[in-house]
């Protein structure tokens, strides 16, 4: 059996059901994404808004010039903070002792010792909880890997041009323990019910979910 990835517990914390439909999904990458991911590789050094923006043209041709002005902009706001220049970056990670895999989008040699790269914007305070799941499960990663004192993580909230440390605390480890537990009963073939905290407000299948639908997202859509 493959590991879980580390994007599968944060999908099984968010909803159960929706993690189950979208199994065996195609996955596109988020243009938001392409844009943050391109401009990652440049922090630490001038940020150069016209070679960013060539990077995201030659990775995604399909990227319409529109676009260009978002880039431009979370560059500028990236100018306003000073980064640490990654040792490495895309670095893949494994737990063995929980079955779980990711990849450091930006590895360092001192503490917070890896960075997240996020295309949201950062909230207002502190750090989303689904990116305190993700800085949890990465540093089980590091930890069994890496660096086995390792205790932080960076959240770089790059359309924002923010980054935030965060030491991943007992609650966020037993949620991500949760969803890994629940991912593998899942694999097994138990079907998941439709929790009662769902966040279906938004979510795109609001109209094909019934709660306790067996069917996987290619048969929905
Ligand atoms: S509509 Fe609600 S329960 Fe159904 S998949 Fe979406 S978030 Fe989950």
């Amino acid at each position: 059996m493959p590991p879980i990835s580390i994007s599968s517990v944060i999908a099984c914390h968010a909803c159960p059901l929706r993690f189950y439909l979208e199994q065996e999904a195609d996955h596109i990458e988020p243009a938001r994404y392409t844009f943050a991911k391109q401009i990652s590789y440049h922090l630490g050094t001038p940020l150069d808004a016209d070679v960013i923006w060539e990077d995201v043209r030659i990775v995604a041709p399909e990227t319409p010039d529109e676009c260009e002005a978002t880039v431009r902009a979370w560059v500028e706001q990236c100018r306003q903070t000073n980064w640490r220049e990654a040792a490495e970056c895309d670095v893949r990670v494994a737990s063995a002792r929980l079955g779980i895999a990711g990849t450091i989008d930006r590895l360092f040699d001192d503490e917070p010792v890896a960075a997240i790269l996020r295309s949201t914007e950062a909230p207002e305070a502190g750090i989303y909880t689904a990116d305190r799941l993700r800085a949890a499960c990465l540093l089980f990663c590091i930890n069994e890997t890496i660096d086995p004192a390792a205790t932080s993580v960076a959240i770089e909230y790059v359309p924002s041009g923010i980054s935030r440390t965060c030491i991943p605390q007992p609650r966020d480890r037993r949620n991500a323990l949760r969803a890994i537990r629940l991912i593998e009963k899942i694999r097994a073939g138990h079907v998941p019910k439709k929790p009662h905290d769902a966040p279906c407000e938004g979510c795109y299948l609001a109209d094909h979910c019934t709660g306790t639908s067996a069917k996987r997202l290619t048969d929905l859509l």
